[in-house]
């Protein structure tokens, strides 16, 4: 979501004359766009200001802008630490960026917008600068009715708000006139989405539908929204790749339920076994997060079980990390950071062999692979329907291309394969 805020917003600039540039030291604007779900990643976006107030004492013109979740959260009180910043916007105030610099250029002050009732997709579609040119993002839904003990998003980015379909269907025709063969459609819990008559499934249908589009994924899905509808879209729609990222963030149900995730530990496998029943190829992923506050070893290990019993093919692994405003913050984060680390370090070792063993059960198979990245040397590489990279010999004018490559080798995180069909 935050790469897709990041393309509009360049996009935005580029349409108003601006060019990217590589580098800040030459850059006369950079805006920063921020992450606010983990204590990590606002030190990093801390670490960045703090090099682009040493760049702006040597070059005083330039300017500097911030964006996003952690600007929407700190709103005003940012700027008492960074005087250097000269435009702050929120997470729903992003189309006003050029207008903002302008108005900070005029009048040397910072200029500010963080107000949480304007519209999160005022900016134009079609100036998104998209940065795969093999696979576009289209946001369908924003915000997030959930009330996760833990997570920052429903402060940070508000209530849900669903794009109309006609709107998301629009932009997806004009993706694959343009050249993209592949779309995924974002939403902090995208399965979540409803507008007027159209529900989840009926959304991938009318996105389905769209002539000239051949792969079509979304992300991210809460479990309590998965429903036959969707699981049978996923299975009967034929542009639907079957892969589903699945957050379950702890096999405990005393932890689920603090969390307030709204479902146990047996629903998340029912909901597993339902789309599997559906759709039995189907690759799964997740989220999980080691050492919330009172995990004890037993409840660790209830999700080292629940990683055991579905067998994911992909998993993000966090280290609980409180954040403001958040309801966990009452509860004590008495899981030491060292032992975080080492439930981390166990769930990540698990995951690499289950993920080996997953990998091979596809040496010998035909894998269609659409082309992704070359490295000029004879290297390329792309995804299969069900996400998973394959790296193999081909030339460099297969990028975008979908071409059959046999596999013929595995490890833990990717394919290797040899092309079999060039083109098709
Ligand atoms: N909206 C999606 C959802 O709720 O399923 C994902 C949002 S978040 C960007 C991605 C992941 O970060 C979450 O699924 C969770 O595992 C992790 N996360 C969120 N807040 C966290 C926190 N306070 N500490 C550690 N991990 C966190």
């Amino acid at each position: 979501m935050n790469v897709n805020d990041s393309e509009r917003v360049a996009g935005l600039l580029q349409s108003r004359g601006l060019e990217a540039s590589d580098s800040a030291a030459e850059a006369d604007f950079v805006f920063l766009n921020t992450c606010a779900v983990r204590e990590k990643a606002t030190e990093k976006f801390q670490h960045s200001l703090g090099r682009l107030r040493r760049l702006k004492a040597q070059r005083p013109d330039l300017r500097i802008g911030v964006g996003g979740c952690v600007a929407q959260l700190e709103g005003e009180t940012l700027l008492e630490r960074a005087r250097h910043v000269d435009v702050l916007v929120g997470t729903h105030n992003l189309h006003r960026v050029p207008e903002l610099l302008d108005e900070a250029a005029a009048t040397g002050r910072v200029a500010v917008d963080i107000d949480r009732k304007a519209d999160a997709f005022a900016i134009p579609e079609e100036v998104t600068a998209h940065g795969n040119p093999v696979r576009a993002f289209v946001t369908a839904m924003e915000g997030c009715n959930h009330v996760c003990s833990f997570c920052v998003v429903p402060r940070t980015r508000g209530p849900e708000v669903n794009r109309p379909p006609e709107a998301i269907v629009r932009e997806v025709e004009g993706l694959v006139a343009r050249g993209f063969a592949e779309v995924m459609l974002l939403g902090q819990t995208v399965n979540a989405y409803r507008q007027g008559g159209t529900d989840f499934a009926g959304l991938l249908a009318r996105v389905d539908r769209v002539e000239g589009l051949r792969r079509l994924r979304f992300t991210t899905s809460h479990p309590e929204h998965v429903d036959a509808g969707m699981a049978a879209a996923i299975r009967q729609l034929p542009r639907v790749c079957p892969y589903l990222h699945l957050p379950f963030q702890s096999g405990s149900d005393r932890v689920l339920s603090s969390m307030r995730r709204g479902y146990t530990r047996q629903q998340y496998l029912d909901t597993v076994a339902l789309l599997r029943d559906q759709a039995p190829e189907l690759a799964l992923s997740s989220d999980v997060i080691v050492g919330y506050p009172g995990e004890t070893e037993a409840e660790f290990e209830e999700t080292v079980r629940v990683l055991e019993t579905v067998g994911f093919d992909g998993l993000f692994t966090f280290a609980y990390s409180a954040r403001p405003g958040t309801t966990a913050l009452r509860l004590s984060d008495d899981v030491p950071e060292d032992e975080k680390r080492r439930r981390l370090h166990v769930v990540n070792a698990h995951q690499q062999q289950w993920q080996r063993r997953r990998n091979e059960a596809c040496i010998g198979r035909s894998e269609e692979v659409l082309v992704e990245t070359v490295d000029g040397g004879g290297r390329v590489s792309g995804r299969t329907p069900h996400f998973r990279i394959v790296h193999f010999d081909g030339p460099a004018d297969l990028f975008g291309q979908f071409v059959t490559v046999e596999i013929t080798g595995a490890g833990p995180n990717s394919l290797q394969g040899r092309l079999s069909q060039a083109v098709h």
